[in-house]
């Protein structure tokens, strides 16, 4: 299969072309990592003026949509230990969090003094929704271009559920651990948009109420909520705006008592769903869900494309796979 000679996008991918040097479309508009440098400091800048201009706001000054893994546990180190910041670690319990993310959520919360609520929707709700995404594709393909099925449908009930309680705490703003390949660095700070955020919302709850009807509810804002916009807070993707090292991050996590699971698959440092998600991703689309996210950090320069492609090219764990083929109860 032909792949990009500079990031690791493969010719599946949707829309893609190639220049003569066998480079692509996505690499040829990149702006550069000189332009990214100057960025990441103006939007480094503009995170200390809406901590300024927000804290003490609220009881809490931000909420952190907290998973145990890699990323969102380094974020909650730099909102509390570089930022000083009051959070709330909001974990969503989606009935397939790996053991060790469990006890790193409990590890890492109390090293650093937060508070920690987690949430864990009604497991068959959640099961049918995912058992439908092994067949049915549910979103646009653009979405899917991201991230498969299952991780948006996921995501999705995730950003919802976690902006009613932001909303409903009146706190001013909502941190999340992206990585820099799947925060794009101008929207890494953004005050929600009511009607944009309207639209998504219908975009993910549709092809969720067909499949589990008004029990999906819950989950997602009311009209109500949407017409008192005054309350919405900040999106923030810290990653996106400061230095990132897998390496060095790992190290600073486990130095805090952070390990990482070892019945994930090289993508997600999590969910034990992770696997057959892309697997499945894989057989649909013949590219893989994570390609996009990690073309873009080696783009960047914050992963080389050797090591790019080899997590690419991990198939993640048969025992795992199994164990959720055998939970969601499909063959
Ligand atoms: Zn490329």
């Amino acid at each position: 299969m032909k792949i990009c000679t500079h990031c690791v996008l493969p010719e599946t991918f949707p829309n893609i072309s190639f220049d003569d040097k066998g480079v692509c479309n996505h690499c040829l508009s990149f702006k550069g990592e000189a332009k990214l440098k100057g960025d990441k400091a103006e939007y480094l800048e503009k995170f200390k003026e809406l901590i300024v201009k927000t804290q003490k706001t609220s009881d809490f000054d931000c909420t952190l949509s907290y998973s145990g893994g890699k990323d969102s546990s380094y974020t909650l180190y730099v909102l509390r230990k570089i930022f000083n910041l009051r959070v709330l670690a909001l974990v969503f319990d989606n009935g397939f969090l790996s053991t060790q993310a469990l006890s790193n959520i409990h590890i890492m919360t109390e090293t650093l003094g937060v508070d920690c609520q987690i949430f864990k929707p009604n497991f068959e709700v959640i099961r049918k929704v995912f058992k439908h995404a092994v067949v049915h594709p549910m979103y646009s393909p653009k979405t899917l271009e991201r991230a498969s099925t299952m991780c948006t449908s996921c995501i999705g009930l995730v950003k919802f559920i976690f902006l009613k309680i932001a909303i409903e705490k009146n706190i001013p703003m909502m941190a999340w651990g992206w990585s820099p390949g799947q925060a794009p660095i101008r929207s890494s700070i953004m005050k929600i948009n009511p009607a944009l955020f309207k639209m998504t919302q219908e975009a993910l709850k549709k092809p969720m109420v067909e499949v589990v009807g008004a029990d999906i509810n819950p989950y997602f804002l009311s009209d109500e909520q949407f017409k008192d916009s005054k309350n919405f807070p900040y999106n923030v993707s810290p990653l996106a705006f400061m230095e990132y090292d897998e390496d060095k991050i790992v190290e600073k996590l486990k130095s805090m008592g952070w390990r990482a699971p070892d019945d994930v698959d090289g993508n997600s440092t999590n969910c034990l769903l992770n696997s057959l998600s892309n697997q499945i991703h894989i057989n649909r689309y013949s590219f893989h869900p994570y390609a996009f996210e990690i073309a873009e950090m080696v783009r960047s320069g914050v992963m080389t494309r050797e090591h790019g492609l080899k997590k690419l090219s991990e198939s993640g764990d048969a025992a795992t796979v199994e164990m959720a083929k055998k939970k969601l109860g499909i063959s």
